[in-house]
């Protein structure tokens, strides 16, 4: 059983990288819209993520991107559209 938060959170890395499609961020936002716990860490990690990128740049792990991809790649089969 995963908790939906999970694959939200990491998600996130990819949102705040600019590398997800329009549809994905749309579906994120829905979704920390509905969940505080969501919403406070998205804002918290922009956070970092800003700062950081104004002193140099940076990238998730290769490790984090290849787990994030496949992940991506497995959702995207069983809900479209919605
Ligand atoms: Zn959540």
């Amino acid at each position: 059983m995963s908790h939906p938060c999970d694959r939200a959170v990491e998600e996130m890395y990819f949102y705040l990288d600019g590398e997800m499609s329009f549809y994905r961020r749309v579906r994120i936002r829905w979704h920390l819209r509905k969940c505080d716990s969501c919403c406070g860490a998205f804002d918290f990690e922009d956070g970092v993520k800003r700062l950081v990128r104004e002193k140099s740049h940076t990238e998730p792990s290769p490790e984090l991107i290849q787990r994030l991809r496949t992940l991506i790649r497995e959702e995207a089969g069983d809900d479209a559209e919605r």
